[in-house]
């Protein structure tokens, strides 16, 4: 590393590993590019042990990828003397080293961040006289605020609505006559599989990586975290190329089911046809337009069919893009949001996977095995049971922020707060994600085997998410009975005898208090 005077320090944060930003179009020796494993970032959540591992591993492959095409670059390892492990510590000192004059960023996507870096930039220059300017991440199809202004003129946000507009924008799915590919704007309806075993589950074709130094120095610093760390065979994907080969395989093998059985669950098969991607997207490593296109070409060329291109690509070009036009619209409000007052700790066996409910046991297990879990785990077992039971909403945003290696805020609170447990009140979930046994065991073989009965309400061994499910609503008549998506439930409820409504209302309060016990 030259130590020679530089104009310009560029500061890259962890989830900003886009080798493809304009900055690095040209090679100046006047700009060095800074990189910091930093404490504020490893501790901020109690995060899962493969997610600081692959972050730090991606980020040191960054910064040698630019130093192999010639850029300048000032890498803080966790266990450098010289890294004093906060952002503007480091940013001042490094500064002051290179007599820069001038500091750039590229967007944060988490507001906490956003809010550090704008409020840094009057001391820093205080102490150094540089100026600092942030520039766009050149990421997102969306900039922060488009998702409000498709909203403004309207009284809610169904992400239908914005999701057509991207495609029309976009011309992704379409007909040269304006209209949605094959008639239909969304193949929902058929995507909605349980699965039996076949066709079988791809093979695991990720890299397989030893971080077992690169550990031991995260150890060593002090790091807390919880999960596997696997560290001798990460299977994240930690750069570019290996991102754009799991996207090609993911093409390959598994898109083609993708649709069928993107909300089955398995004990057999943790990954089924998802596409493990969201890692590499989340830190920048590959960019959702081009991840797109890869897949509307599949179909073009009669790869895969519709519905899965279809159902693959509303996840990213409307799901992604829209969570985060939420979360930019409701921060910094939005993490306090708590709708229906739950304040329950998070049961212990949230740390373990160790409760006698199989699917909470495994959906957990997975996550704590895998750092992943795929949607409808984190959703209908995790989530639902979490908004069952009453936990407190704050506790299990920094659970899902910590435990999942995609987990950035911008993209996990709105789908933690918002989608799964209603806690704004119903602004993204039209209404809340809830179910009992019926649907767990329809989508999944986990309530097979299980210590608790799926078909019973009542009783030591009736399934706790039977008797949970129906209080939930009891308790919550005055708000929910009027939405017109759950009047079923309230049909249902008003058929039961007043016994029977008691004997819920008690077991479900015999499950409330002893969670841990599950
Ligand atoms: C409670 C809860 C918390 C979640 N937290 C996160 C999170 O922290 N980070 C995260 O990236 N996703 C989160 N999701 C969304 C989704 O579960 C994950 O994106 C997905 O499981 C990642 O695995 P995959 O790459 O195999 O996804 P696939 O099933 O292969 O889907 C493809 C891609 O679509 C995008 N996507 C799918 N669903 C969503 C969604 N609801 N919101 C935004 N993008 C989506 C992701 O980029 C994903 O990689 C959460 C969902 C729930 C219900
Ligand atoms: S019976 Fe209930 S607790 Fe057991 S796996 Fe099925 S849904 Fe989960």
């Amino acid at each position: 590393m030259s130590h020679a005077p530089a104009n310009t320090i560029r500061l890259i944060l962890g989830d900003q590993l886009n080798v493809q930003h304009p900055w690095f179009l040209d090679v100046d020796d006047d700009v060095v590019y800074l990189l910091m494993e930093i404490r504020q970032e490893t501790d901020y959540v109690l995060h899962h042990a493969q997610k600081v591992i692959a972050i730090f591993a991606a980020m040191r492959d960054m910064a040698r990828q630019l130093s192999e095409a010639g850029h300048r670059v000032h890498y803080l390892r966790i266990s450098d003397p010289h890294n004093q492990l906060a952002l503007e510590a480091n940013l001042t000192a490094v500064l002051t080293h290179y007599q820069a004059r001038h500091w750039q960023y590229q967007a944060p996507d988490e507001w906490r961040l956003d809010e550090q870096l704008y409020q840094m930039q009057r001391p820093i220059a205080a102490a150094t006289g540089a100026s600092g300017m942030m520039v766009d991440s050149a990421h997102f199809y969306t900039q922060r605020d488009e998702a409000a202004s498709i909203f403004a003129q309207r009284k809610s946000w169904l992400m239908e609505h914005f999701y057509r507009q991207m495609r029309v924008k976009y011309l992704v799915l379409m007909d040269s006559d304006g209209k949605p590919a094959g008639g239909q704007w969304n193949y929902d309806q058929d995507n909605r599989k349980a699965w039996n075993g076949k066709p079988g589950e791809p093979l695991d074709l990720r890299p397989q990586h030893d971080h077992s130094a690169l550990w031991q120095e995260i150890v060593d610093a002090g790091v807390k975290t919880f999960g596997q760390p696997q560290e001798s065979r990460l299977r994240w994907p930690l750069n570019r190329t290996e991102a754009l080969e799991q996207l090609e395989n993911f093409i390959t093998y598994a898109l083609p089911h993708f649709g069928d059985f993107q909300d089955a669950m398995s004990t057999q098969a943790p990954r089924l046809f998802h596409s493990l991607l969201s890692f590499a997207l989340n830190t920048k490593m590959l960019s959702p337009q081009e991840v797109v296109q890869r897949v509307e070409q599949a179909w073009r060329h009669g790869n895969v069919p519709l519905a899965a291109a279809e159902g693959y690509i509303r996840q990213i070009l409307g799901w992604r893009e829209y969570v985060r036009g939420v979360y930019w619209h409701r921060m910094p409000d939005y993490v306090t949001q708590n709708h229906f007052a739950h304040d329950a700790p998070l049961p212990e066996w949230f740390w373990t996977g160790r409760t006698k409910m199989r699917c909470m046991a495994n959906a957990i297990g997975d996550s704590l095995t895998h750092a992943h879990a795929h949607h409808i785990q984190r959703l209908m077992v995790i989530g639902n049971f979490a908004l069952l039971a009453g936990l407190d909403p704050q506790a299990l945003h920094h659970w899902y922020l910590g435990v999942y290696i995609d987990a950035f805020e911008w993209v996990e609170l709105p789908n933690t707060l918002g989608m799964s447990q209603f806690a704004d009140g119903g602004m993204l979930a039209t209404k809340p994600y809830v179910s009992g046994a019926a649907y767990i065991n329809r989508m999944s073989d986990y309530c097979k085997g299980c210590h608790y009965d799926k078909a019973q309400r009542i009783g030591e061994r009736a399934c706790p998410y039977n008797a949970l499910y129906w209080d939930f609503f009891a308790r919550n008549e005055a708000t929910l009975a009027k939405n017109p998506r759950i009047g079923m439930a309230y049909v249902t409820l008003r058929k039961m005898s007043e016994e029977e409504r008691a004997a819920i209302g008690q077991q479900a309060a015999t499950w409330r208090a002893g969670l841990d016990r599950l």
